[in-house]
């Protein structure tokens, strides 16, 4: 399958999958219908599904009025947030399979910035993963509705993906993550040049997105709790913090949400 980002909202993605046959099209969060059946029209494809990662209004916006549009279009979504995904018709549970655009994936829970949040991974030919509002590029979402610990283990979860596996995450909030992880681990040559990389993708209006899990392992200061400039760094403000990896990712976090 082929994935195309739109730009929707101020600063969402919402993915477009098109069918290897070039004929079918999904929308991964669908937050507004209008650029999303533009798109679809465009490119003369028959749109079959909605996946959405999340219950958030800015993943989900558009459910309605695509469902409209489209009589008959399945809508895949979390099972745990049946109720706040519009339109839902396919409730799924963690490592429930499913196939769209002739291509099978599988739905990873993984809680912690809603409770019911997943992510849709696709093993075919380069392996994908739309992580919504969990995993970004360089970052990671806020903990709404669950705890530090929940986020530092859907994000392990995330990171036993294979390490070429693409990274598709809910917004264009790279460079600002990317500032954070340089603040913190000033020597780190891959934040640095990533950070060369996406500063000029972004000048030419490019998405930064997607990234790898590989890149990810090396840049995001949320899955790097093991390194030692990363805790001597968050340590200088928090002279308390042991090395227990669970309290490390709490306070990044913390100085994240601050920063
Ligand atoms: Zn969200």
């Amino acid at each position: 399958m082929e994935i195309v980002p739109i730009p929707l909202l101020s600063d969402n993605y919402g993915y477009l999958l098109i069918h290897a046959d070039g004929t079918r099209a999904a929308i991964v969060d669908c937050s507004e219908a209008a650029p999303v059946l533009a798109e679809v029209a465009r490119r003369n494809l028959k749109l079959e599904a909605i996946l959405a990662t999340h219950w958030h209004f800015d993943h989900v916006g558009g459910n309605e009025e695509v469902a409209r549009a489209v009589p008959g279009i399945r809508v895949l979504g979390s099972a745990g947030e049946e109720g706040r995904v519009p339109a839902l018709t396919e409730p799924l549970a963690d490592g429930d399979e499913f196939e769209v655009v002739g291509v099978r994936g599988r739905a990873i829970a993984i809680p912690s910035h809603t409770k019911g949040h997943v992510a849709y991974f696709f093993q075919e030919g380069t392996p994908s993963v739309f992580s919504g509002d969990t995993l970004f590029a360089a970052g990671c979402g806020r903990l709404f509705e669950g705890s530090a610990e929940q986020m530092a283990h859907s994000l392990a979860k995330l990171m036993a993906l294979p390490d070429e596996t693409r990274v598709y995450c809910g917004h264009e909030y790279t460079e600002g993550n990317l500032r954070f992880a340089h603040s913190l681990e000033p020597t780190n040559s891959d934040i640095n040049a990533k950070i060369e990389r996406v500063r000029a993708l972004r000048a030419d209006d490019q998405p930064s997105i997607p990234s790898t899990i590989a890149e990810e392992k090396l840049t995001n200061p949320f899955v790097r709790a093991s390194s030692t400039e990363l805790q001597a760094s968050v340590r200088a403000r928090y002279p308390d913090l042991g090395d227990d990896p669970i309290a490390v990712f709490a306070k990044t976090r913390e100085l994240k949400d601050n920063f």
